[in-house]
């Protein structure tokens, strides 16, 4: 009711679709032991920028308190969905799974980010089509190489493209000359054979990283392992999830089940820590599709970060040393999502001759977040910055990493501070000690 005693009109809710659910919701005792774990809290300060704040709202919106208007679901879209507050919840609650449900509803509103022209690009057309993911890469390499993007860079042309596109050529990691990924043939094992597995190559990662993902399948073969990266694989759906984008999520996922579960392997492996998350959470996209679960599951079960399956083997400890002071920067969906922490602590642990420097809140997100680098700019780079505070100290030469966006925002810090650090995935240090040895 208002004060005058009229009936409240009634807010717009969330639709039953893909809601949040509210047993879920209602699990949160706003004891505040997540906030000081919220990059996006300790950037701003604000209640409503926190994960108790976040979930206040979407409880007014079930309750009918209040609706769905830009400035409340604005800070929803502020969450970079780290599940830093997921991970210390003393109540389990699952907020990963509750913000992507509530960006649903969001998606759905008329008028939002559903009609935007690079929403649309991105999530419908580019995501979806490797080939078109491979084309843009080449593009973007020749833009690199020919050296226009210095003279862009350095003439301030720049700053007359759109925002969103001056965010995403900011954020172009050096591009490897060969996009190349051996697909569906597979690569033997070296020495005794340990078992037979798929990579997941991924979209972005394909393009942008390949030498990571050569890498780990190099690795993988020289640990005893058949590797075959299947054709007909795609997008795992991850960034979809994240944007709210479920249909088009599941869309994705159904395809990648299809043709991992066709393949008959042991194991499905990943290098990129937001493509596992979102792998092994692939029977909650499918929770009211039983025929559809039953296979989600049988995939998720099968799914595993390839510095977790590296270190249950047990690796084979490379025999030449890599003399290199590094540091680790966990990524939010392995140490958060997955809450694999120590493996790829393991795998270094076990590459001789690398002196190993714990970075200050190695877990606390870089701001990279699917795409919330080029969606939230100005709170992205807040964050950022304070990661490359905590990797400035260490003193490094290398940060490693085990996510594709991670590698990509922390390059970014790198290169706008002009620090003479590399930054790297895990795998390609273990490949390059490997590469050290003399040949067998
Ligand atoms: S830690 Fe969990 S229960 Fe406590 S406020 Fe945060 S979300 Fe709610
Ligand atoms: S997911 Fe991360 S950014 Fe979002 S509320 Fe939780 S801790 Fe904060």
């Amino acid at each position: 009711m208002t004060s005058e005693g009229t009936p409240r009109p009634a807010a717009q809710g969330f639709s039953p679709l893909d809601a949040p659910k509210e047993d879920e919701l209602y699990k949160c005792v706003h004891c505040g032991l997540c906030l000081n774990e919220c990059p996006t809290y300790l950037a701003t300060g604000q209640e409503t920028e926190s994960p108790r704040g976040r979930l206040w709202l979407m409880k007014g919106v079930v309750e009918g308190e209040i609706g769905l208007t830009p400035s409340v679901t604005a800070h929803w879209e502020r969450c970079v969905q780290c599940r830093a507050c997921e991970a210390v919840c003393p109540s389990g609650v699952p907020f990963g799974r509750l913000m992507e449900r509530t960006l649903a509803q969001v998606r759905r509103l008329p008028g939002r980010r559903r009609f935007s022209l690079g929403h649309w690009l991105g999530y419908r057309v580019v995501l979806p089509r490797p080939w078109l993911l491979r084309l843009l890469g080449r593009l973007a390499w020749a833009y690199q190489r020919s050296g226009l993007q210095w003279a862009a860079r350095r003439s301030g042309a720049l700053r007359l493209l759109p925002a969103g596109l001056r965010a995403a050529e900011g954020l172009l990691p050096a591009l490897p000359t060969s996009s190349f990924t051996p697909t569906g043939r597979v690569v033997p094992a070296q020495g005794q054979r340990r078992g037979r597995v798929a990579l997941l190559a991924g979209c972005v990662m394909a393009v942008a990283q390949s030498p990571t993902i050569r890498a780990a399948i190099r690795v993988l073969a020289r640990n005893g392992c058949d590797v075959l990266v299947p054709r007909g694989q795609g997008c795992c759906g991850a960034l979809h999830s994240h944007a709210g984008e479920r249909a088009q999520a599941r869309e994705l996922a159904w395809r990648n089940i299809q043709t991992f579960l066709e393949v008959g392997v042991d194991a499905v492996v990943t290098a990129s820590a937001g493509c596992g998350a979102a792998m092994k959470e692939y029977p909650e996209l499918f929770a009211d599709d039983p025929r559809r679960r039953e296979a989600a599951e049988r995939v998720a079960a099968m799914t595993v970060d390839i510095t977790e399956f590296l270190a249950k083997l047990p690796l084979r400890a490379p025999e030449a040393a890599l003399p290199l002071r590094i540091t680790y920067q966990d990524s939010c969906h392995l140490a958060h999502a997955q809450r694999i922490t120590r493996a790829p602590r393991q795998v270094l642990a076990a590459i001789p001759g690398l002196q190993f420097v714990e970075m200050h809140d190695p877990a606390r997100c870089c701001g990279a977040g699917g795409a919330y680098n080029l969606l939230q700019p100005e709170l992205s780079e807040r964050i950022l910055s304070a990661k490359m505070d905590d990797v400035a100290e260490t003193q490094a030469a290398v940060v490693a990493t085990a996510n594709p966006g991670c590698m990509m925002q922390i390059e970014k810090g790198l290169r706008t501070r002009k620090m003479r650090v590399r930054v790297c995935h895990v795998v390609d240090l273990l490949d390059a000690a490997y590469q050290r040895e003399a040949p067998r």
